[in-house]
């Protein structure tokens, strides 16, 4: 036997017992997103280099350290790390600002970003997302955090932390660009290099930074007074206090981080991570904020925008142990043809069921019945005889005998209570 080959680094195989509950996140995306006007949008997994340099901003990680991205036929092409950039590129490309306002888009799928792999982060994962073009009151950027929750609280996700911040205007950000520049300069020495770096293309996400001496140097009062001065503008003050009226107005819950940036170059105005409770370091599921100028930079008509991503993978984690991908009903029979009508019978009726193909004993029956099902459905001498059959709720181990004619009514009941 030649060498084994193995799956890449930060990639994984989803495997079939993982599958069903990856559906599930799909089909609530499906459900929720659809409800409130999306349409789903499947853009290219690769995609110019140029549109994420130009699209995501070439001062960020993204763009400087975790592209894929390779030469094919003298182009330069790189595998989408995100995928706002394609779907505006799509939006301007099929002239969608013709459309009536607003246009609402969500997407799922792979990304790839070259990073350390470890929990919570891989080099391809997945992310489902929304973006709405062509409004630039609040009530947008208002309706994105509600989808967003709406969506996490469908996965049965609600021990969330929200976080918002007003990034200001290109106008009043310039301002307070300087000033934080002005006041963090004589720390230039002691920043890492990535700080040293960022300190003149893109002094904002210094903030961002993870490195403790440099978070240290951020939370020195002169510095604070700085980040915690309200800079911006009228306008745009404004415009934050009218989102967080809307979402008080919804009940929900969030705070004010004025050291949330993000890491991606677009966005302006709103920004917002929602972060789970349950999970370890990498406890950030969503990100979103609104990019008013990333239309036009791409080529497009100005058109405001808002938008968020999430990670599946993240997702995934949080739901996992409340999975249940057991089937609905497994026959128990020594009588193949009955079991075969019965089980052609429920699975046309959109109940999911199994039984054994190679006639096995009653009690080795019942024992796969227990692994595999929530009901065993056992039709014996007895109960064909009466046109009778017995349920086993095989959570509680309690029985009882019904009427075969009402098996079907029985079982949607129980499907029904399920998905309620
Ligand atoms: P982080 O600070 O965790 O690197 P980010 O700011 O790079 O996040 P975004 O680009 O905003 O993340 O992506 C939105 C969401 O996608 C994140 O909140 C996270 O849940 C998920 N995500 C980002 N990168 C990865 C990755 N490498 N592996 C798995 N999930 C990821
Ligand atoms: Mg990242």
């Amino acid at each position: 036997m030649g060498n084994i080959i193995k799956v890449q680094k930060g990639t994984k195989d989803i495997l079939p017992s993982e599958v069903e509950l990856w559906h599930f996140m799909e089909q609530k995306a499906l459900e929720v997103f659809s409800y409130a006007g999306y349409s789903e949008i499947r853009t290219p997994i690769f995609e110019a280099t140029e549109l994420f340099a130009r699209g995501v901003g070439d001062t960020t990680d993204i763009v400087n350290k975790e592209m894929y991205t390779f030469e094919k036929s003298e182009r330069s092409i790189t595998l989408r790390p995100e995928n706002t950039a394609g779907v505006v590129r799509a939006f301007i490309e099929h002239g969608m600002h013709r459309l009536s306002a607003p246009v609402k888009l969500w997407y799922k799928g792979p990304m790839f970003r070259y990073e350390r792999p470890q929990a919570g982060r891989q080099r391809q994962f997945h992310q489902v997302g929304i973006e709405m073009f062509g409004i630039e009151q609040p009530t947008a950027d208002a309706e994105a955090i509600a989808i967003a929750v709406r969506y996490l609280n469908s996965l049965g996700l609600d021990d969330l932390d929200i976080e918002i911040n007003s990034l200001g205007c290109p106008k009043c950000r310039e301002e307070f660009k300087d000033k934080l520049k002005e006041v963090i300069k004589p720390h230039l020495n002691n920043l890492c290099e990535d700080c040293q770096n960022r300190f003149e293309k893109n002094p904002l996400r210094l903030l961002d930074c993870k490195v403790e001496s440099c978070k240290e140097i951020y939370a020195i009062p002169e510095i604070q007074a700085v980040i915690q001065n309200d800079f911006i503008c009228e306008e745009c003050a404004e415009h934050f206090e009218t989102l967080k009226m809307y979402l008080d107005n919804l009940g929900i819950n969030y705070s004010v981080n004025k050291l949330l940036v993000r890491g991606l170059d677009y966005y302006n105005r709103t920004v917002f991570e929602i972060k789970s409770n349950n999970l370890g370091s990498q406890n950030a599921v969503c990100g979103g904020g609104r990019y008013d100028s990333l239309v036009k930079n791409l080529g497009g008509t100005d058109t405001p925008a808002v938008g968020f991503a999430m990670g599946m993978e993240r997702l995934f984690s949080l739901i996992e142990d409340k999975q249940n991908t057991k089937l609905t009903a497994y026959v128990v029979s020594t009588n193949i043809e009955e079991t075969i009508k019965l089980i052609a019978e429920l699975r046309n009726n959109g109940i999911s069921a199994d039984f054994d193909m190679t006639n096995k004993k009653f009690t080795k029956q019942m024992e796969k019945a227990a692994k595999l099902a929530e009901y065993a459905l056992i039709l014996g001498d007895d109960e064909i005889l009466n046109n009778q059959i017995s349920i086993k709720d095989l959570n509680t181990s309690t029985q009882k005998t019904i009427n075969r004619n009402d098996l079907l009514v029985f079982l949607n009941q129980i499907k029904q209570a399920k998905h309620n």
